[in-house]
């Protein structure tokens, strides 16, 4: 892995799994994406670094694939509900 990469990355338990297993095909049948992502849910699961991976992709616009435990939509409702927490301190703060 080059120095661009934060060093956290060197310690994730996807750093020898096969890419495909993260970021599936845009065409993917809904029934293979599920076993894909459980799949990758799996090794997600054992990883030493999975809240410096979410932390990473959710404050990026890492719109595709499987990050830090969560499938593409369940970080974009994370980012949704923390812009209403967002939004709901500025109003409070007021
Ligand atoms: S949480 Fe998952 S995607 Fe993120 S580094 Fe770990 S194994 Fe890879």
């Amino acid at each position: 892995m080059s120095g661009t990469f934060p060093a956290w990355m060197r310690s994730a338990a996807c750093r020898d799994e096969d890419p495909d297993l993260f970021f599936g095909p845009d065409t993917e049948r809904a029934g293979d994406r599920l076993r894909r992502e459980r799949q990758a849910s799996a090794v997600c699961s054992r990883c030493p670094v999975r809240a410096e991976c979410l932390r990473y992709a959710l404050a990026r616009p890492e719109k595709h694939g499987f990050w830090g435990g969560m499938p593409e939509e369940e970080r974009a409702a994370e980012r949704r509900r923390a812009g209403r927490r967002a939004a709901e301190h500025r109003r409070a703060a007021a």
